[in-house]
């Protein structure tokens, strides 16, 4: 039953047609089709029905209606997937889009869906081709591989082999390689979903080859390896390589001769990179020919991740392992689309001169310039934000400070960077921060530390985002003076 005030609130709802003959309401109808704008103020005066029965709704007055239904139908008008200024100083950004695309994948993209294309159609036969061929030797060519299929992403390639490969036998994987990656992608559960049973072996800081050997049964179909991505254990810890791996998956396949069904080292290497980082030292992660070179059967990994191109999952590997992903049902569900395949064979391509995929690729070339390149550009951001704002208003600093690798990539490595700091002697801190994303066309995302912004060069992508900084903050001052 609902209560008096209850019954007072329900009859006090506005009708729709009144809420429709609003002013405002009535000014949109020029921009969003009257049926829609007549569904939205429908579920705004639904939700404060429910909202009013459920209690949590206690007031309302006509005219919230017309505020929430005004606020909705532009909405609609907007632009939802837009660009940022990432001043995070997070390079493989995965809430702001992960990789910066190189010009030329870029404009590999543009050409190729403002036109028709040779997608599925081969130049030398004048027949039907395959839109696998376009990436394949080119990766074969920079990894080593016998054979490449690229996917949706790195989690529906691990997905694809597990289901192919593993789904109703075992598959034997390390308890310190069970980890979640953003938050949604867990081994165990893809394991589940593609049927295959897992076998987890040693502790979770150590593993030993014989924790392996001793799980391997007639039913081991893979032993698998997942890069542990941005989660790292320090001290007494050990794990077994792709090598040792490879010699227990021999050793059981040479026991049951080669006519039996063989295991298969598969790993799942997450960023994988196709250059060293020599600039990481030690920290620097595996690349994808290391792994080859030791010997997996298949390694898989993201393509906008340390590749630095667009979501992508790249398999490599044994050419028979791959022909048989190629005819898997999910090889279709999980198929590139032409933009992806042009910015994936663009965005490759550079890698054919090192030197070239480091300047061109901004992924790499954010991540590998030093700190020293990047005091200058500090300076400009910061001459840029002077020549903005009045110097009353804020007291302006270049500081030394940490960026990140992001996208599970190099977790240990505090990468030495500069920042423009901005302490503001008006106005508040953390207001500033959300006028800078929320009220502008391009947001603004930076950096709070200790009450104070930080604006981090090195994944900006020049002066245009300085502008942008620089406006950002000017307009956050000024709308203070309102
Ligand atoms: C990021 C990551 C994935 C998922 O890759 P997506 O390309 O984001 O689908 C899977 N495994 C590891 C180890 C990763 O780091």
């Amino acid at each position: 039953m609902a209560t008096e005030q209850q019954q007072l609130l329900l009859r006090s709802l506005p009708q729709v047609e009144e809420v429709m003959k609003d002013p405002r309401m009535e000014a949109l109808t020029s921009r969003v089709p009257r049926e829609n704008l007549v569904e939205i103020v429908r579920s705004v005066v639904d939700d404060a029905r429910s909202g009013i029965l459920a209690g949590t709704l206690t007031r309302f007055h006509p005219e919230d209606a017309v505020n929430q239904a005004v606020t909705r139908g532009l909405e609609l008008t907007e632009t939802s997937l837009r660009p940022v200024v990432n001043a995070s100083g997070v390079i493989i950004h995965t809430n702001l889009g992960r990789s910066v695309l190189a010009k030329s994948a870029a404009d590999a993209v543009d050409a190729v869906c403002r036109s028709y294309s040779t997608l599925e159609y081969d130049r030398k036969t004048l027949g039907r081709g395959s839109r696998h061929d376009h990436c394949e030797q080119l990766i074969c060519s920079l990894t080593g591989a016998e054979a490449a299929l690229a996917v949706n992403n790195n989690a529906a390639a691990v997905m694809m082999v597990l289901a192919e490969f593993a789904s109703g036998h075992e598959a034997v994987v390390s308890r310190g390689e069970l980890v979640e990656i953003g938050g949604s992608f867990r081994i165990p559960d893809i394991m589940a979903q593609s049927h295959a049973d897992m076998v987890e072996v040693g502790a979770t800081n150590k593993t030993h080859p014989d924790d392996y050997r001793r799980a391997i049964t007639d039913d081991t179909a893979m032993l698998l390896k997942v890069h542990t991505s941005n989660f790292r254990m320090i001290g007494f810890t050990e794990s077994v390589s792709i090598k040792e791996l490879r010699h227990l998956a021999d050793q059981e396949n040479a026991r049951r001769g080669k006519d039996a069904p063989q295991v298969l080292v598969y790993e799942d290497q997450g960023s994988g990179s196709l250059v060293h980082l020599d600039c990481f030292g030690t920290y620097a992660e595996p690349t994808v020919q290391q792994s080859l070179a030791a010997g997996v059967d298949l390694v898989s990994f993201s393509g906008d991740k340390l590749l630095g191109g667009p979501q992508a999952g790249i398999i490599v590997g044994r050419k028979s392992l791959i022909n048989r992903l190629k005819h898997h049902p999910l090889a279709r569900a999980l198929r590139l689309d032409k933009m992806t395949l042009a910015a994936l064979e663009a965005t490759l391509r550079l890698y054919l001169d090192t030197d070239k995929a480091l300047r061109e690729i901004p992924t790499l070339a954010m991540l590998t310039t030093p700190a020293s390149d990047l005091q200058p550009r500090a300076e400009a951001l910061k001459a840029c934000a002077e020549a903005a704002l009045d110097p009353s208003w804020a007291t302006l600093d270049i500081v030394e400070e940490t960026s990140r690798a992001g996208g599970g990539a190099l977790p240990m490595c505090d990468i030495e960077t500069r920042c423009l700091q901005v302490r503001l002697n008006r106005g508040d801190t953390l207001a500033c921060d959300r006028h800078l994303v929320a009220g502008r066309d391009i947001p603004v995302i930076s950096r709070l530390k200790n009450d104070a912004l930080l604006f981090d060069v090195r994944t900006l992508l020049g002066k245009n985002d300085y502008l942008q900084i620089a406006e950002g903050l000017r307009s956050y001052f000024l709308s203070l003076e309102s």
